[in-house]
């Protein structure tokens, strides 16, 4: 199964797809948010108002998933997705984050991707036990891939700390 883990910066992923870990907003943050809007240019930022205006006026919710072009990225798409903010997701947390990466593969599938990278939804910011989100994680994607075999996945983490982390919970 074509599932890659791999450390590095998203933003430099040639991928037709790659998931951003956004916030309700859609308007841009720190970490991986930051770091997309900013080597993506403001096509981005334009394209998120126009779907906050158009499909999600008051934001995106936990665990949903939109598309938009990628800018001046080397990806086609970029594809917004917001994970659950640890401590306020009650017990719906792992749900939710396996929601995120599910809604996310979804959305790529519909853009006619064959290729997407990952970055490690919440588990900044958004304060998610790295070893936990990455088996929700690794889980929900090898679940996906069984009904789309062709579907070409990549892990990528910031550090190859985390990488490593990843690789523990999820036994590579
Ligand atoms: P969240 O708010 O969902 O927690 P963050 O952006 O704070 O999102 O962090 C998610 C993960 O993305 C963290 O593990 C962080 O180290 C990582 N990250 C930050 N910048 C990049 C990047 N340019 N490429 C890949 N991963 C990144």
């Amino acid at each position: 199964m074509p599932i890659h883990i791999k450390a590095g910066d998203i933003t430099k992923e040639k991928a037709c797809a790659i998931v951003n870990a956004a916030n309700r907003s859609l308007m841009g943050g720190g970490g991986v948010d930051g770091a997309i809007h900013r080597a993506g240019g403001p096509a981005i930022l334009a394209a998120c108002k126009e779907v906050r205006r158009t499909q999600y006026p008051d934001g995106l919710p936990t665990g949903e998933a939109v598309a938009t072009t990628a800018g001046n990225l080397p990806a086609q798409y970029v594809i917004h997705t917001v994970g659950p903010i640890w401590g306020r997701c009650g017990d719906r947390c792992d749900e939710l984050l396996a929601n995120a990466y599910r809604n996310s593969l979804k959305v790529a599938v519909e853009l006619g991707c064959d290729s997407v990278v990952f970055p490690a939804i919440s588990t900044g910011v958004y304060g998610f036990p790295a070893d936990r989100a990455a088996k929700i994680a690794y889980k929900t994607v090898k679940d996906f891939l069984k009904s789309h075999p062709d579907m070409d996945v990549t892990f990528i983490f910031h550090s190859d700390r985390s990488r490593k982390v990843f690789e523990k919970a999820t036994a590579h």
